[in-house]
């Protein structure tokens, strides 16, 4: 296993330095981890000029999986925006072609009062987010902002290929094979013509899959839905701009941002992993951030690049014991538990 980790900035280190904890349990037991830090974000910038510099794209490259903590903050903000931290990341996403963005939201039982809907709407709540992340309208051509008959228009265009649809929706599918076998598909087909191309081809798939239950939602009844009665879902997969709203509608369910992962993959299941969290710059070097979404990343890589289900099983385990032992740091620290530190 050839790790590539990114410490990057704010909170980074010192969650990574938990991750790499849990690595070193699985290494002393034998397993063949190889190592390789390298510079994402600001810490780039400020090392090298650039966020995302050539020796980290080499180490990148080379690596079967690349474990990122987080990057920006105030400090790189003022920069031109080819140089800022947030640049790094769009552009390892775009160089390792992660076109398959997965994000669990997962209510713990002993979190519950953390979530903002009632207990009974969220208790058991198991999603899984399954966004494309390198077309639609975030990248489709013509865009921009033009000067026609005296007024300016801004313009985007909405765009997918059936090959991209179609290698998003096995993702979907596979996912929701290790899962509950459930599929929602989220479109507007009754207005936008790329989403009825979607909706086809992801029907066309589904044929190759005949134990999964796929189902399809318009866009604004899934919104609402999650909302209302977010249990009906098990995977859902969509676009990249719905994905990227209902991603975080989704995550705010739970109410701990702090422990959300998330999974970026290419066609062969190399992937990036990285809390859904950021930088949290208010928080840097105090030791009070909570690791677990960085830990929980750890867990996704275990499952998705190197198929070793016993290792993501075991510290997804491990991270209930640690909340059912009644542990928080800070961000879920209530009344009658016990407040610990990152590291701890
Ligand atoms: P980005 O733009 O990078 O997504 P953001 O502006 O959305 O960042 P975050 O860095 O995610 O913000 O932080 C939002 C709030 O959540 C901050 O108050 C931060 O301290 C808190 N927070 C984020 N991650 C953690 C964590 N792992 N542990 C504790 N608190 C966190
Ligand atoms: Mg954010």
């Amino acid at each position: 296993m050839k790790i590539c980790y990114l410490p990057g900035d704010g909170i980074g280190p010192e969650i990574m330095a938990q991750a790499l904890r849990v690595l070193d349990v699985f290494k002393k037991e034998g397993l063949n981890i190889e190592l390789e830090e390298a510079l994402l974000g600001g810490a780039a910038v400020d090392a090298t000029g650039v966020p995302y510099p050539e020796a980290t794209q080499k180490a990148a490259r080379a690596a079967d999986a690349v474990l990122l903590a987080a990057v920006g903050g105030p400090k790189w903000d003022v920069l031109p925006r080819p140089q800022r931290p947030e640049r790094g990341l769009l552009g390892i996403r775009k160089d390792l072609n992660l076109f398959a963005n997965l994000r669990p939201a997962v209510l713990y039982p002993e979190l519950a009062n953390a979530s903002s809907l009632k207990p009974e709407i969220v208790a058991g709540l198991d999603i899984m987010i399954v966004r494309e992340l390198t077309g639609d309208i975030y990248f489709g051509e013509p865009r921009g902002i033009s000067e026609e008959g005296g007024k300016r228009v801004g313009r985007n265009t909405m765009i997918y290929n059936e090959d991209e649809i179609r290698r998003i929706a096995h993702v979907a599918f596979k996912a929701a094979q290790k899962r509950s076998k459930k599929l929602c598909s989220v479109d507007k087909m009754n207005v936008l013509e790329t989403t009825q191309l979607w909706r086809d081809v992801v029907i066309e798939v589904s044929k190759e899959y005949p134990d999964v239950e796929l189902s399809h939602m318009l866009v604004d009844n899934c919104a609402m839905q999650l909302v209302r009665a977010p249990k009906q879902f098990d995977v859902v997969v969509t676009g990249n701009m719905f994905g990227d709203i209902l991603s975080d509608e989704a995550s705010m369910l739970t109410g701990s941002i702090g422990m959300l992962p998330s999974a970026s993959l290419d066609e062969n299941n190399k992937g990036m992993y990285e809390p859904c969290h950021g930088s949290a710059p208010d928080i840097a070097g105090k030791n009070l951030a909570n690791p677990l979404a960085m830990i929980l990343s750890v867990a996704m890589m275990m499952r998705y690049t190197f198929a070793n289900e016993a290792a993501a099983t075991r510290i997804e385990t491990a991270v209930k014991k640690v909340l059912a032992a009644g542990l928080r740091t800070g961000d879920i620290y209530e009344e009658g538990t016990q407040r610990v530190s990152c590291s701890e």
